[in-house]
C-alpha cells in the first residue's frame, strides 16, 4: 500500500467547523476505545480534489471504524454511533445488517444541519488483536475498501492518533485522482454489481474524468455477457439490484450533467440494463431533448419529477407491451407506471380521433381527458401535425376564456345551479369556435340559446 500522510490541518480547511468538531469528537470516542477511525469514500475523493482553502460541503459521509467490541452482538460502529448520538442529542440511528453498519442522520440540526453519516465496522472476526498491530490493522481496512467501486473511492483517511492524517491508499486512488481515471479494483467489479455501470458514468460525467481504458473494456464484456439480464430479474428476481439501479438512474437523470452522462451510457450500450432492445438513436435523442424543452417550459417550478419523466421518454421509446413492466421493475411511481402502460392506447386515440376533427372546441375536449405528462410524452413522439396540435392546445386553446363569467352569468338573472355549467360549456364552445368574442355577443348567445324564463 501506498501511505502518505497530510497535514491534519489541511483537512480541517476545508470542513466546516461543526463536522470538523464531530469528527474529532468521533476519534476521541474511536481512541478511548482503542479503535481506529476513517474517513472514507466520497468525502476524501472531493477533499482532495478541492481547491486550496475551499471548503467542502459534505452532507454525507462515510467512516469506517476498525475495532473489537466485547458484545457479539453490538458491531464497533454501533457503538460508535450510540456514542455519538448521546452527544449530539437529536441524531436518528439507523442499524443495517446484524450487527455491522449503523446510519446516524440529523435533519436541520441547528449545529450540523443536514447531515447522514454512515459508520461501518471493519473488522469481521470479532476476536481482539493488540492495537499496535499494522499489519493486521491493515489487512482489516483494506478489507472494506476493497468491496468499494473505484479506486477514487476506496481511500482512507485515518482520524485516529497516531498517525492521525495518514492517507491509506492501497489501489492507487491517489494517482486516478490526478491522472483523472474511474478505475475498478478488479476485473469482476460490473459482474459482480452492475449498477457500478452507471457509478462510472456517473463519476466520470460529474468530475470531468475518463473512464480508463481497461475498466470500460470490463463494463463493455459484463455487458456483452447479458448481465443486464441479472436486473431485469430474468435469473431469479434481484430487487436489490433495480431498486439501486434505480436510485443511480434517478442521480444521474436529475444532475446538470444529465444529458452527456445519457450519452456516454448508451455508447457503453449500458441502456440496454433498463431493457435489452433500448438504444439512444438519433431519433430518441431528439425526442429526449424536445421533450426537456417541455418540460422547462409547462413545467418551469418543477412540480413534475423532471428525472423520472426523463426516464418515461426513455422507456415510451420501447414497444408499448415492455412499457408497463420496465416501469413496474424500477418501481417507479404509480401514476408513471399507469402512464406508460396506457400511452399506447392514448397515443391511438388522439392520432385517429385528432384526423377526424375540425372545431377547435372539439380539440380541446379531446386533450382535456389527458394530462401534461401524457401530452407532452406523446407530442415528442408522434407526427409533426398532431404535435403542432397538442402544442398549441398547450400554449394556447387550454387558456382561453369565455367573456363571461359566473358572477356575469348571475348579474344578467341566472340562478346558479345545474344550468350555469351547461350555459358556460357552451360559451366556451362558442368561444373557441370564434362564434363570440366579447361580452356583447356572448350575452347575445346565451340570451338566443338559455332564454330567461
Ligand atoms: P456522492 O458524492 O455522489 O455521494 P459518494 O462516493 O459519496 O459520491 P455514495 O453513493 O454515497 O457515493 O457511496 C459512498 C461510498 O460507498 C462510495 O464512495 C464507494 O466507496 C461506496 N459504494 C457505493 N456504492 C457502491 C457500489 N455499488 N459498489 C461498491 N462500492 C460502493
Amino acid at each position: 500500500p501506498a501511505y502518505c500522510t497530510l497535514p491534519i490541518s489541511r483537512l480541517r480547511d476545508r470542513l466546516t467547523p461543526p463536522l470538523w468538531k464531530l469528527l474529532q469528537k468521533a476519534s476521541r470516542q474511536a481512541e478511548k476505545r482503542g479503535w481506529h477511525l476513517y474517513l472514507v469514500g466520497g468525502a476524501v475523493r472531493d477533499l482532495l480534489l478541492a481547491d486550496r482553502q475551499k471548503q467542502v460541503l459534505l452532507e454525507d459521509i462515510d467512516l469506517v471504524v476498525d475495532g473489537f467490541h466485547k458484545s457479539a452482538d453490538v458491531g464497533a460502529g454501533v457503538e460508535l454511533a450510540k456514542a455519538l448520538q448521546t452527544i449530539y442529542a437529536g441524531g436518528r440511528l439507523e442499524v443495517h445488517g446484524q450487527f455491522q453498519t449503523a446510519a446516524l442522520l440529523w435533519h436541520k440540526n441547528p449545529d450540523l444541519g443536514s447531515l447522514w453519516i454512515d459508520i461501518a465496522t471493519a473488522r469481521t472476526e470479532f476476536y481482539p488483536y493488540p492495537a499496535a498491530n499494522p499489519e493486521v490493522e491493515a489487512s482489516s481496512i483494506r478489507q472494506d475498501l476493497y468491496r468499494r467501486d473505484f479506486t477514487i473511492n476506496a481511500l482512507a483517511m485515518r482520524l485516529t492518533n497516531p498517525r492521525v492524517g495518514e492517507l491509506l491508499d492501497f489501489f492507487g486512488g491517489l494517482l486516478d485522482l490526478q491522472s483523472q481515471q474511474i478505475r475498478v479494483l478488479h476485473a469482476n467489479s460490473f459482474i459482480e454489481d452492475p449498477t457500478r455501470i452507471y457509478r462510472a458514468v456517473r463519476f466520470a460525467v460529474r468530475l470531468g474524468f475518463e473512464i480508463e481504458p481497461q475498466t470500460e473494456s470490463y463494463i463493455r464484456y459484463a455487458i456483452a455477457s447479458g448481465i443486464y439480464e441479472q436486473i431485469q430479474g430474468k435469473n431469479g428476481r434481484a430487487p436489490a439490484l433495480e431498486t439501486r439501479l434505480k436510485s443511480e438512474l434517478k442521480y444521474i437523470l436529475q444532475a446538470p450533467y444529465w444529458k452527456p452522462a445519457l450519452q456516454l451510457l448508451a455508447n457503453l450500450e449500458a441502456l440496454r440494463c433498463i431493457h435489452p432492445s433500448l438504444e439512444l438513436d438519433e431519433n430518441l435523442w431528439w425526442q429526449v431533448r424536445l421533450f426537456d424543452r417541455c418540460l422547462q417550459k409547462f413545467d418551469p417550478q418543477k412540480t413534475l419529477e423532471h428525472w423520472q419523466m426523463r426516464l418515461e421518454v426513455l422507456i415510451a421509446y420501447l414497444a408499448p407491451e415492455f412499457r408497463g413492466k420496465v416501469a413496474n421493475n424500477l418501481q417507479l411511481s404509480a401514476d408513471s407506471i399507469e402512464r406508460l402502460q396506457n400511452l399506447d392506447k392514448a397515443e391511438t386515440n388522439i392520432t385517429k380521433t385528432l384526423s377526424a376533427l375540425e372545431l377547435k372546441s372539439e380539440i380541446v375536449q379531446l386533450m382535456r381527458q389527458y394530462n401534461l405528462p401524457t401530452l407532452i410524452l406523446i407530442a415528442v413522439k408522434t407526427s409533426r401535425p398532431i404535435r403542432q396540435k397538442i402544442w398549441r392546445y398547450l400554449t394556447e386553446w387550454n387558456y382561453i376564456k369565455t367573456p363571461l363569467n359566473g358572477n356575469d352569468l348571475k348579474a344578467l338573472g341566472y340562478k346558479p345551479g345545474k344550468q350555469f355549467k351547461e350555459i358556460l360549456d357552451t360559451l366556451l364552445t362558442a368561444t373557441l369556435d370564434g362564434k363570440i368574442d366579447n361580452r356583447e355577443s356572448a350575452e347575445a348567445f346565451i340570451a338566443e340559446h338559455f332564454p330567461l324564463t
